[in-house]
């Protein structure tokens, strides 16, 4: 298990980026929303897909559910 924010602050395509705990690329704690403790990146994007329907898997710590 891991625990997922989400960004929420947008990147410049319009992406939510979805994090463990951890990550180099963080967000600070006032720029993420905390998700919970999930096994595995799909269902924390799920989840960040309620308050984001433009979320997506950071490139770095969860690349199995990064999309392009
Ligand atoms: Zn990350």
């Amino acid at each position: 298990m891991a625990i997922y924010y989400v960004n929420k602050n947008a990147q410049s395509n319009g992406d939510h980026e979805v994090h463990k705990s951890g990550c180099t690329y963080l967000p600070s704690s006032e720029n993420r929303l905390y998700l919970g403790d999930f096994s595995n990146c799909h269902d924390a994007v799920r989840e960040a897909k309620k308050y984001y329907a433009q979320s997506n898997g950071c490139y770095y710590c969860s690349y199995e559910c990064h999309t392009s």
